[in-house]
């Protein structure tokens, strides 16, 4: 399977969007050089100044913002002076992608080690065992309970798990 650069960057802004809603794809996409504060961020903006503490707050949390806190001479009050780590993308990206690789693999084999049954009035997932127990029988409908052929699903998780790699190796 092909993976394009574009790709990658769609990831990026889901990655973002995910995490901080709308306002963090904005934030991210301004392309902000060095220093700043919530407050500035927030007048440019002309949006809350708590939105913009909470998605650099969000930003901050996956590894794609830093700040330092200094104190204001003349207010006393703690300021954040904050930055976006452009340089840091792939490597928040690789750790995103790593997690979600190992989050598959688990139901990978999860699927492939279990037999399942399901109501085929659609109100349960059952374990080989307990539709035993049930005596193949729905526990919610009293419908019955039919073997599920997975193949459809592992393909599926397969085809993901392998798309997946593709990025991790064009990323590292
Ligand atoms: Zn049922």
């Amino acid at each position: 399977m092909e993976v394009e650069v574009s790709e990658i960057d769609e990831l990026l802004v889901e990655l973002i969007e995910r995490v901080t809603g709308e306002l963090g794809v904005v934030i991210y996409s301004m392309g902000i050089e060095g220093e700043f504060t919530d407050e500035q961020l927030a007048e440019e903006l002309g949006v809350e100044i708590n939105d913009v503490r909470r998605v650099l707050f969000a930003l901050y949390e996956i590894g794609l913002a830093s700040y330092r806190r200094k104190k204001d001479e003349d207010t006393g009050w703690m300021e954040y002076y904050w930055r976006i780590n452009y340089e840091k993308e792939r490597e928040v990206l690789r750790k995103e992608l790593e997690k979600t690789r190992d989050k598959l693999s688990a139901k990978l084999q999860m699927e492939d080690e279990t037999v399942y049954y399901i109501c085929m009035n659609g109100c349960v997932k059952v374990k080989y065992e307990e539709a035993m127990e049930y005596g193949f029988a729905c526990p919610k409908c009293g419908g019955m309970l039919e073997y599920l052929d997975s193949r459809e699903a592992v393909a599926r998780i397969r085809e993901e798990l392998e798309k997946i790699e593709d990025m991790l190796r064009m990323i590292s």
